[in-house]
């Protein structure tokens, strides 16, 4: 097991995390929550921290956002939604931050290249359905409140804590942690939200730690945090990973891109199609299943069904995969020609 917040994370075993890192299993909470998310009735949002006090409290926001590298991608993609769901069910603040401070000292990228790529990043958002009336949606680089709280936090925090916590790093990552720590904290401190939630991947949990350490410090209501599993890379690979572009889909790919890389996807599939009929397919194994168990088929009485004829051998993986490419490309036409309309908004939101 692997978790780098700042780089790749291979976890083969979620339920280590819970002894591991302290986070507490989600499902016990989940009686709490009328409209679940698909991610919570799947079991792909897993873990938490304080969840339970996010569902007590009135006032509250829900704060995230995204690393402005490279296009959006399905991990951005859950990030997003799970904002979205918070600002629709719970009627919480969205804060969405485009990290490209961050992007600069992890990645080198210069803020004027990330720019560009955060204007595209934040029309994905829109297009999925972040709504920007009831959100605040900033770069780092702009916010001058997330810096100043950096720089307030820092004598709190010793060089011990931060190994701890990240391991031997350079200075810039750890600054970006503490930028990180502003980011999460600014609902609270600036807005006055009794409770802010984080979604995210479960390998940012650290970030989490770091944080509710420092609000403690300077009395401020500790974050709540609510974890997903990893989406894996389209070769089963355990997370998608840049250095594999086949690997992943991005919401800008084509169709004709979107083909292949689904076409090439590692299936359950048996070796002939007698042994398939016999034995079953393996979904378990599967990424056209993962494709949709994320995040191509919303309905759970679908999904099962499919599952049903794929371990009974009654569907095989040709067929298979056309039917879950029709629904892919269907999302597609749709995110992409709503993305087109909210680039102008985009741009607007990221200049103020
Ligand atoms: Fe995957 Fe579908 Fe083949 Fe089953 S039938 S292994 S779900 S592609």
């Amino acid at each position: 097991m692997k978790v780098d917040p700042f780089g790749d994370s291979t976890i083969k075993d979620y339920e280590k995390l819970f002894k591991e890192f302290g986070i507490e299993p989600l499902k016990p909470l989940l009686k709490k929550v009328k409209n679940k998310h698909i991610f919570m009735r799947r079991g792909i949002d897993f873990a938490h921290r304080g969840f339970g006090k996010f569902l007590a409290s009135k006032k509250r926001a829900v704060m995230s956002g995204i690393k402005p590298t490279g296009e959006f991608h399905l991990g951005s993609k859950m990030i997003a939604e799970k904002i979205i769901y918070f600002q629709k069910e719970f009627g919480a603040k969205g804060f969405y931050a485009v990290a490209d401070i961050e992007a600069y000292e992890d990645n080198g990228i210069p803020l004027e290249e990330s720019a560009d790529i955060a204007i595209d990043n934040v029309a994905d958002a829109l297009a999925l359905g972040l709504d920007p009336k009831n959100a605040y949606i900033y770069k780092q680089s702009d916010e001058i409140q997330v810096q100043r709280m950096a720089f307030l936090f820092a004598p709190k925090v010793t060089n011990n804590t931060m190994r701890a916590i990240y391991g031997h790093r350079k200075v810039g990552l750890y600054m970006a942690a503490l930028l990180q720590t502003g980011d999460i904290l600014m609902p609270a401190m600036e807005f006055g939200f009794k409770s802010t939630l984080v979604p995210i991947g479960v390998d940012q949990d650290p970030h989490i730690r770091l944080t509710r350490d420092i609000a403690a410090k300077f009395r401020l209501p500790l974050p709540s945090s609510i974890y997903n599993k990893f989406f894996r890379a389209l070769d089963g690979g355990p997370k998608m990973s840049k250095r594999n572009p086949m690997g992943y889909l991005t919401l800008n790919d084509p169709p004709d891109v979107v083909k292949k890389k689904v076409t090439n996807a590692l299936t359950g599939g048996r070796d002939t199609v007698t042994e398939q009929k016999r034995l079953g397919g393996r979904p378990e194994k599967c990424m056209i299943y993962e494709l949709l168990h994320f995040h191509f088929e919303p309905d759970d009485k679908e999904l099962k069904k499919l599952r049903k004829e794929c371990e009974s051998g009654e569907l095989l993986c040709g067929e298979c995969k056309a039917r879950a490419l029709e629904k892919i490309l269907k999302f597609y036409r749709g995110h992409q020609s709503k993305k087109k309309r909210m680039l102008p908004k985009a741009g607007k939101i990221l200049s103020r």
